[in-house]
């Protein structure tokens, strides 16, 4: 499949877009079309990342996400990313600005749509390990602070692959499940 990008240039050279170009020029149906609408209301402080608002169906818990700390992120994350649903990819491509003009004075929560969710979501433990999430126990009815020796971790090392293990399952202080994984991993023998 990857013939088709040797003529012009290595795949190594090309960026994610140019990547996501040429698969859409030659399998269209591969790449889902739709437009999307971004949002016309201001992003508040706190934007609802994840959690069973959105039907996260591993999820127990809620993951609030500092908006005025990810602007940097999101800028990189719009040339390393790319997503086959255009919709998706167009959320992610607009999220920058979005949360260039958040109100940090507004401690409200913002709702994400569907796309901005989808291209949001899988990033969820990262934003908690630098530090800029809260998450939510719905048993404790507060925020945990489970997080914060990942966090302390991540702030000595910048480097969040020594920080981030991939539990199956979450827990809070008290030992109330935040998150788990709802599939059986995949074994090979
Ligand atoms: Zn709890």
């Amino acid at each position: 499949m990857f013939g088709l990008f040797r003529k012009k240039k290595q795949l190594s050279e090309m960026t994610v877009k140019e990547v996501m170009g040429a698969l859409h020029a030659k399998y269209p149906i591969l790449v889902t079309k739709g437009i999307y609408e971004p949002p016309t209301h201001r992003c508040s402080r706190w934007i609802l990342v994840s959690g069973p608002f959105y039907r996260d169906t591993d999820y127990n818990c809620s993951i609030l996400v500092d908006a005025t700390q990810m602007y940097d992120w999101a800028v990189k994350n719009t040339t390393s990313v790319g997503y086959s649903d255009e919709r998706t990819e167009a959320a992610k491509d607009f999220f920058p600005e979005w949360v260039k003009e958040a109100d940090s004075e507004d401690e409200t929560v913002t709702l994400l749509d569907e796309s901005m969710h989808d291209a949001l979501k899988d990033w969820d433990i990262d934003f908690i390990t630098f530090g800029w999430a809260k998450v939510w126990c719905p048993e404790c009815k507060n925020f945990t602070g489970v997080f914060e020796k990942v966090q302390d971790e991540f702030q000595r090392t910048q480097d969040k692959l020594k920080c981030i293990s991939f539990l199956p399952e979450w827990n809070c202080e008290l030992g109330h499940v935040l998150r788990k994984e709802s599939d059986e991993p995949i074994r090979f023998f």
